[in-house]
Parts: structure tokens; sequence; C-alpha cells
């Protein structure tokens, strides 16, 4: 994956010269004075060259640049920063609403299913913000780079002998790059002792263990082995930073040793007239700055490979999105109303990583304009089979079919914008009540008439009614509004799923949970009123419930048992038949009596 990363850079930069052209410019400032000033050697080497030959025009000039690479990178650095500070935020604004409509756009729920996907999915929506930050590293990673390289361009073309000081910087550089590395590893030897620390701590000190350790007369003991349980949790951090030390003074050591022996042989040099006083001069002040150059090179490249891996995630997801966007480019246009119904042919599936199937070759027919009730023990299938129907899952196996026509030849959001329902994972949007609720049909969210009749038909008129300002009121403490129960949450949710006006599968998965039995039984034949007018379109209403009184009222019962159809039959039928449903009834009707 992270080697998409390579990517992700361009489109990176492409992005943020398409959000702000003049911000990019701006932010390469900082990186231009910092390659400036890594021109002061040359000109320090040109004023001294000056003044040895007596020649007051290069002096002069020299002088002048001086001046300038000297002071110019601090104004270019206050633009530069700004800039890229600014730009991080407008990035950071795109990458947020970028990451939240890609998501949004896959059709299917196959992404927060696959441990492997969801984790990038994860790590990329819970960094949106900071996929924005990545075009600032990048800017600090090219202010960080640009310095030493014109630097080391800069002392080899005073001195071919200069090579040497430049690579000498270098094991301070891996020295930098390692010592994060040794960080880590003592944190890891760390982690075992730090735990014991902290519980011999909770033991010694704190007040549920007080009274037995002093019956015990254990406190002396304890302390002892706190105090060895401590040593051994900062012992690998003292060592780790001796070591670091230890390394950085010889690595400081062999810069020191080499620098010093080529200024002795440019000094040399420069006493017999081979090497000239401009070079020996320049030569010096790039050994002042080199070390500090160098030293910022080491986060330069962790924080470019943070870059690569984020602005890798970012392509990676979106190919994977856009490859499950073209698996699911079917055209064809939903019927204005069913005319036989949906049919699943030998249709199974897996959850991605189960072990079992969560469905195990399917064959129903749901005719159209029929009520159907799915009924089954918990984790028999029955959300999964209604998510299948609405196309948040493709079938591992066989196919789910429309009037005839397989549901993958469907433009699959047309065919969601035909489907309606509620769930028992139900959303709490914090919006006016109006809108919680009218949002379940989108282009009439304003129509207060189709959300009264909807808020009806869920059986949550007095929810609404009972609210400060009806239709109006802010829903959500958060932002100043009501907050409402879980079951008047719930009632909202059912009313939304109310608002479409000619849905072809009414989808009611188990929405009373957090209701009571009272309300559950208004709301159930409200339901059935509902899937009454449904029925005149040909539309499919499936009804997944644990509430056997309702199921009497469906046309069609599917009893799943362990991802299997057991039983398909009316409510007389399957009584009569006295198999695993007429059980379940006579069991659900004892519990009642
Ligand atoms: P029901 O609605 O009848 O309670 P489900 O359709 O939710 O049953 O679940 C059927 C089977 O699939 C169960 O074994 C369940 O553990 C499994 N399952 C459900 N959802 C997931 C999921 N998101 N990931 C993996 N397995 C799942």
């Amino acid at each position: 994956m992270t080697r998409l990363g390579w990517k992700g850079l361009p489109q990176l930069i492409a992005r943020a010269i398409r959000t702000s052209p003049s911000a990019f410019f701006l932010a390469l400032l900082e990186a231009t004075g910092n390659a400036i000033s890594g021109l002061i050697p040359v000109f320090v080497a040109m004023v001294a060259g000056g003044v040895a030959a007596h020649t007051l025009g290069t002096t002069v000039a020299g002088g002048v640049c001086l001046v300038i690479v000297s002071s110019l990178p601090m104004s270019l650095m206050v633009v530069g920063t700004n800039s890229r500070i600014l730009l991080m935020e407008k990035l950071q604004g795109y990458y947020n609403s970028e990451v939240a409509r890609m998501l949004g756009s896959v059709p299917t729920l196959t992404l927060y299913e696959d441990p492997k996907v969801q984790d990038e999915v994860k790590q990329l929506a819970d960094k949106s913000g900071s996929l924005g930050n990545t075009f600032n590293m990048t800017i600090v990673v090219l202010n960080q780079i640009v310095r030493p390289i014109v630097l080391t361009v800069s002392a080899i073309a005073l001195h071919p002998l200069m090579v040497f000081a430049v690579l000498a910087a270098l094991p301070t550089v891996a020295l930098g790059l390692y010592t994060p590395k040794l960080d880590e590893k003592a944190e890891k030897a760390s982690a075992q002792p730090g735990r014991l620390t902290a519980h011999l701590q909770e033991i010694a000190c704190g007040v549920e263990s007080s009274a037995e350790l002093r019956v015990l007369g254990a406190q002396r003991w304890f302390f002892v082995r706190l105090a060895d349980a401590a040593r051994g949790w900062r012992r690998p951090f003292s060592r780790a930073t001796s070591l670091q030390q230890a390394l950085r003074f010889l690595a400081s050591l062999f810069y020191s040793g080499v620098s010093l022996w080529v200024l002795w042989v440019l000094t040399v040099g420069a006493r017999v007239g081979t090497v000239s006083v401009a070079v020996l001069a320049g030569a010096i002040t790039v050994m002042l700055g080199i070390m500090e150059a160098f030293n910022g090179l080491p986060f330069a490249i962790q924080t470019f490979s943070e870059v690569l891996r984020e602005t890798g995630r970012f392509v990676w997801v979106r190919r994977y999105l856009e490859t499950e966007n073209t698996r699911h480019a079917g055209t064809a246009v939903p019927p204005s109303r069913l005319g036989t119904g949906i049919a699943l042919h030998h249709v199974s599936f897996s959850y991605p990583g189960a072990s079992r199937r969560a469905l195990e070759d399917i064959n129903l027919n749901l005719p159209a304009g029929s009520v159907v009730a799915v009924v089954g023990e918990n984790g028999s299938g029955k959300t999964t089979l209604a998510s299948l129907l609405t196309g948040m899952y493709d079938p591992s196996d066989g196919e789910v079919t429309i009037d005839g026509t397989p549901l993958n030849m469907f433009d699959i959001t047309a065919w969601r914008q035909r489907c309606s329902g509620a769930f028992q994972d139900y959303v709490r949007f914090e919006l006016t009540a109006g809108k919680t609720v009218g949002i379940g049909g989108l282009p009439r969210i304003e129509d207060r008439k189709a959300i009264g009749l909807a808020l009806e038909q869920g059986a949550a008129a007095d929810v609404v009614a009972a609210l400060s300002e009806g239709l109006d009121t802010q829903l959500g403490t958060a932002w100043g509004g009501q907050d409402l129960s879980g079951g008047q949450w719930q009632r909202l949710a059912i009313a939304r799923g109310m608002m479409r006006p000619h849905p072809l599968l009414l989808v009611l998965d188990e929405p009373t949970s957090a209701l009571d039995a009272f309300t559950e039984d208004v709301i159930f034949s409200r339901y059935i009123k509902a899937a009454g007018a449904a029925r005149r379109d040909g539309a499919v209403t499936l009804l997944i419930m644990h509430r056997f009184s309702t199921v009497a009222a469906a046309d069609l019962v599917v009893v799943l048992d362990a991802g299997r159809v057991a039983e398909v039959g009316s409510h007389r039928e399957l009584i009569d038949r006295g198999g695993l449903y007429a059980g379940l009834y006579s069991l659900q009707a004892d519990s009642y009596r």
C-alpha cells in the first residue's frame, strides 16, 4: 500500500495548486529562503576574495549579496509559513468533505466488513484532517532539505575536498534516524515492568488495600518490590539515553576530526598559495553551518515517510472505492411498480473474514404487493437478508431479481431510492424535528404536509406535538436544542422511513426495540395500514420482528434458521404444519398468557 504513496504525492500537490495557486507558490518562498541562505559561504568567499585582491567592486557586490542572502530568508519565511498554514487549513476542509463523500458514495457496506479495508478506511476517516497537514509537512520537508543540498553544492564548488566535510556529517544524520528506534525498543522493554510498577503502586498506596496491608504487616515487603520494579521500568530508558549520548558524541567527534583535517589541508594550501583566501573563508563558513543544516534531515526523512503513508492510504482507499463503484455500474431504472415481485435464487452470503455463511442457498419468492414477515432466532440471518435486498451487500453466490431482472443490473442508487424503511440501528439526526423526519424523502424535506402524514403513519405525531416549537424544534442539546428519549428518537426514525411516497420495498427491521409494548402495537397496526397503501403499488413489505402477534397478519412468513430457510408459508399453514414456527409461536403465546 505504501508504494502508492508516490502516486499520492503528485495528487496532493496538484490538489494544493488547484485549491489556491497563489498560496501554493507563496508557500514555496520559505524553501526558497532556505536555499538562498545556503549561498552564504559563496558570498563570504566573494567578499574575502575581493578584500584579498583589493578589488572594491567584488567586495561591495559580495557584501551586498551577503546582506541579501542573510536577511531575505527571514521575510520569505514569514510569507511562506503563513501561506502554507493557510493552505493546510483549506486542504483540511477539502479532505474532510472529500473523504466523507468518497465513503458515502460507495454503494455497498462491504468496506465496513473487511477488517483490512476497514482499518485503512478508519485511519483515513480519523485522519482526514491530517491529510491537509500532509501538504504542510511536505513543505516543511522541502524547507529542511534544500539548505543542506545548496550548502553541499556550494561547499563542493568552493573546493572538492569539502566533500569530506559533508560526508562526515552523514553519521549524525543516520544517528538521527536510528535513535527513535532505540527509544521504541526501550519503551517496549519497559512496558511490562511499567505495568508491574503501576500495579504495585496501587497496592502499596491505594485506599482499597491499605487496611489489609496493615493487618498483614506487608507494607515494607511491597515497598521493596515497588522500588525494584520502578528501577526495572526506568532502566531501559536510561540505558537508551546513555547509548544515544555516546553515539552522538562519537558522531560529532568524527565530524570534528574530519572537518579539522579538511581545514588543516586548506589552511596549509592557503599558506603555500594553492588555495585562495576566498575559498578558505567560504570553507570555514560552510563548516559553521553544516551541522545545523544537516541536523534537520532525520526529521525531514521521517516526516516524508509519514507523508507518503498518509497520501498513499488516500490513493489506496480511493482506488478501492472506485473498483467497488465500477462493480456496481448497472444502469437499469427500477420499474414504477412491481409486477411479479422480488426473488432470491440460490443466494448465499458470507461476511468478509467470517468462517460461517450468514445465509446459505436461499430460494424465495416475495410476491409483488405482499407483506412478508421474516422470523427466526437472533443471528439466523434476518437483517442480512434485508441488506441483500436493499443492495447493501452483494450475494457471495446466487442472485436477487426484481421483476426478473438481476438487482446488479439496476442503478443501485435508483433502486435504493425506491427502498424505504426503519432499522434497529437508527440514526439520531440532530436537526429540527421536521428535518429529522423529512430527510427520509429529501425532495420533500420542507413539505410539512408530507412530514405530518409520515408522522401519522409512523405513530410519532404525539412526539412532535409535545415539542415546544413542533416541527421547528431543534433537537440535540449540543445545539441548544431539546433532547429526546431513546423511544422518541426511534419513533421519529420510523416516521422518517414513511417519507418515501412510492417505495417498491419497505423494510421494517425490528424498528420498535426501544418502545413499550403498547406503542409497538399501535405502530404495527399503522404499518399494516401503510403496507396496504404500498400493496397497491405492488411493493413488498418486509417485516423483521420477534413479536408474533403482527406476524399473523402477514401474507407470507419466512422462518430462518442458522442462515437457511427452515419454513415458508402463511401463518395458518405453518401453524398447521406444527414445525419450528408453530413451536416458536406457541412459546411466545405462552409467555403472554
Ligand atoms: P439476525 O438479524 O437474524 O439477528 P444477522 O443477519 O444480523 O441475524 O446475522 C446473521 C449472522 O451473520 C450471524 O451469525 C452474525 O453473527 C453474522 N453477522 C451479522 N453481521 C455481521 C457483520 N457485520 N460481520 C460479520 N458477521 C456478521
